[in-house]
């Protein structure tokens, strides 16, 4: 079998890194062609020096410190920011293992959508923000799309195969740092509490996003658009042991879940050799020693964030786009310790509330309501 030709488009996150160790582990099956990272050099240049891929985007000030140190590879290099879609779009690529956080990661997904690609997106900041146009590309041109975020491959494994019609989908949540701790302790939360998360070990943005369960709210958009779900067709329930991934239920009653250990290398590993299912190399679950699995019902009260969230799953239009700048800004202003834990959620809510919809919104339009949001939430924080 000729290996297939892998872009990892955010290779020194935590996402990339464990899709390099699933290259590791199937080393006759790809070939990394391309990666691109942002400003950890140290790790990238490593991952050059073992991997030698053709093609590289970084921050555009360490290009020509990389050319010089890689001549001898002859390396294409580019600028992340402005040409890491290039990348996507390459002939050699088979695959495009979408790894990379942010907004930036809406023009990377189309041009491998329009190119006809598999796509492996974990980065889910693209799908709510832009969701349907990427769907409707992806039939347009054929492109494949198998999601990475643990949540949305259990409902792809649980969907696949399936003739019958969905009837609800239960999107599973661990429940993020502030399940157990109550919330007039909320504003006493630093940042070091904050990024403890109990279950996955993940960038430091995303694991704010669960401790406010924002980031559920990003799922439940993301699945609304993957899998064509209406909003009351979706239920979220927090399942603390963050072993069912998510569940799928049909008419008749029955619910199909897909169980796992937590560990992301085998959601990526499935996105990029699916249908097949290979040996992992991981641990099987231990169900004996698991002895229960619990849920609860999402408490909207503690956690604002995930309510104004399912508001704005259903709304829709550019408000998705609106949540997602704003929540980049202000997390960002919490990571740099500008402001305290329960600032987010009102600053968010701020801007949510004026921003003034536009429905079926154009790239131009969700480009603009981007802009607005970011202005708008930078008004807010540093004024
Ligand atoms: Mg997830």
């Amino acid at each position: 079998m000729t290996p297939q030709g892998l872009a990892i488009l955010g290779s020194t996150g935590s996402i990339g890194v464990n899709g390099l160790k699933v290259v590791d582990w199937n080393p006759k099956r790809f070939k990394v062609v391309a990666l691109s990272a942002y400003s950890n050099i140290t790790l990238l240049k490593e991952q050059i020096r073992k991997y030698k891929p053709k093609y590289v985007a970084v921050k555009i000030e360490f290009i020509s410190e990389l050319k010089f140190e890689f001549s001898s590879l002859k390396i294409k290099f580019c600028d992340v920011e402005k040409e890491a879609s290039q990348l996507a779009g390459l002939k050699e690529v088979d695959i495009v293992l979408l790894a990379m956080r942010g907004a930036g990661a809406l023009e990377p997904f189309l041009e491998a959508v329009r190119k006809g690609k598999r796509i492996a997106p974990a980065n889910k900041e693209a799908l709510v923000i832009a969701g349907d146009m990427i769907i409707t590309e992806a039939r347009k041109y054929n492109a494949v799309i198998i999601p990475v975020d643990s949540e949305q491959s259990a409902i792809f494994q649980c969907l696949d195969g399936q003739k019958a019609p969905v009837k609800k989908v239960h999107l599973t949540a661990s429940g993020g740092a502030l399940r157990d701790v109550p919330v007039k302790s909320f504003s006493k939360m630093t940042v070091k509490d904050i990024l403890r998360h109990p279950r996955w070990r993940m960038g430091p943005k995303i694991t704010v996003d669960s401790a406010t369960l924002m980031n559920k709210g990003f799922e439940f958009i993301e699945a609304q658009k993957l899998f064509g779900l209406s909003f009351e067709q979706i239920n979220i329930v927090i399942h603390p042991e963050a072993i069912i991934h998510s569940m799928v239920e049909f008419y008749d009653g029955s619910l199909l879940a897909q169980l796992a250990v937590t560990d992301m290398r085998l959601p990526i590993q499935y996105a990029l050799t699916y249908p097949e299912r290979l040996d992992s190399g991981l641990k099987p679950l231990d169900l004996v020693a698991l002895k229960s699995l619990t849920f609860q019902k999402p408490d909207l009260k503690k956690f604002p964030a995930l309510d104004l969230a399912l508001e704005v799953a259903q709304k829709g239009g550019t408000l998705p786009c609106v949540l997602n700048a704003v929540d980049e800004e202000v997390v960002d202003a919490f990571l740099k310790e500008k402001i305290v834990f329960t600032s987010i959620y009102k600053v968010i809510e701020k801007v949510v509330c004026r921003h003034k919809i536009k429905s079926d919104p154009t790239l131009n339009d969700i480009y603009e309501a981007d802009n607005w949001a970011r202005r708008e939430a930078k008004e807010i924080l540093w004024r």
